[in-house]
């Protein structure tokens, strides 16, 4: 499970204009990591903790997303990692 920066239930409506959990495939289709995704209103980028699927480092980093399919690189070991299905941004 990965941790936030900051505790779900604290969230007010309204401060945030997107969040979202995924599971994250690795390259043999397994499910080895997790991302929480979001960004609060008025920021340009979004935040992210990871799991990195391929490394399984739990890193946060910030990313701009403008561009489908949405694309992040892991920070510990750069290997890409592509969010699919994410709607919505
Ligand atoms: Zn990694």
């Amino acid at each position: 499970m990965v941790k936030l920066p900051f505790d779900i239930k604290d969230i007010k409506p309204g401060e945030f204009s997107y969040l979202s959990k995924r599971k994250l495939n690795n390259r043999k289709g397994e499910e080895t990591g997790e991302i929480f995704i979001w960004k609060k209103k008025g920021e340009l980028e979004h935040s992210f903790s990871i799991k990195c699927p391929h490394c399984l480092s739990e890193e946060n980093g910030t990313v701009v997303l403008n561009r489908r399919p949405y694309r992040l690189r892991c920070p510990n070991c750069n290997r890409s990692i592509t969010l699919k299905k994410l709607k919505d941004l």
